[in-house]
Order: C-alpha cells, then sequence, then structure tokens
C-alpha cells in the first residue's frame, strides 16, 4: 500500500502543524508520508483544518510533538509515555516510539503541484 501510495499520481495528505508563517510540518514513524509529500508526485494536496494552524514556526513544531504526535500514538496503541500520560511529548527513546523523522516544507518544493486546501472546522490531530 505505502509503495503504491508512493507511486501515485496525486498523493493526498494533511499536516501536523501549519505556521500563519508558511511552514509546513510533519512527524513521521515510517517517513512514507514525509517522503511522498517531498517529492514524487504531479501533485499534492494538503488538506489542514483551522486546528493544525500555529501563528508561527516555534508554535507549529510544538503542536506536531505535544498535540499531533501524542494523539496518533495514543490511536496505534503504543506504550509510550504520551501516549500512556495523554499530555505532552517526553522525547523518548521507546523502541514504540512513533517519531522518527521530521519535516519541514519551507516553501513549495521546485517540481510538482502543491495545494493547501483550508477547512474551517477541526480535522484529525
Ligand atoms: S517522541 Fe515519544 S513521547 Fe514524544 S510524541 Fe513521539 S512517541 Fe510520544
Amino acid at each position: 500500500m505505502r509503495t503504491a501510495a508512493n507511486a501515485a499520481e496525486i498523493y493526498v495528505s494533511s499536516v501536523n502543524g501549519l505556521a500563519e508563517t508558511g511552514e509546513i510540518i510533519n512527524i513521521d514513524g515510517n517517513c512514507n508520508r514525509v517522503a511522498s509529500i517531498f517529492y514524487g508526485h504531479e501533485k499534492v494536496y494538503l488538506v489542514v483544518g483551522v486546528n493544525k494552524i500555529a501563528k508561527d514556526y516555534d508554535s507549529a513544531l510544538w503542536r506536531a510533538r505535544n498535540i499531533a504526535a501524542p494523539q496518533n500514538a495514543r490511536r496505534f496503541g503504543v506504550k509510550t509515555p504520551c501516549a500512556v500520560n495523554a499530555d505532552r511529548c517526553y522525547d523518548c527513546k521507546s523502541p514504540e516510539r512513533i517519531c522518527r523523522g521530521l519535516s519541514v516544507l519551507w516553501g513549495k518544493p521546485m517540481t510538482g503541484e502543491f495545494e493547501v486546501i483550508l477547512i474551517h472546522e477541526n480535522l484529525g490531530y
């Protein structure tokens, strides 16, 4: 499935944090998602609920690490401290750590089309 998604002409994803200053942040475990957002598709759609928006880069990174990742960890049912305590990131060294890669888009990559679709409701983590 991941290989097929990586080869798709169109790729659709959300993000973990979108800064009002323009940076787009994602954290990934397998890193297939961050890799696919960066390169390899004719068009990438990023669908973003208002809950993902933060005022600047530091706030968007904080959100990705302390809100999105812990909630994803709980969804996966791993036994990381963030999932057990349901509060924040502990920058754990757990073998079940879901945060293995961090991506920041400072701007549109030179190849491919990108479209960010803002949705005026809370969507996902
Ligand atoms: S680094 Fe560990 S504690 Fe932090 S969000 Fe990721 S899995 Fe949770």
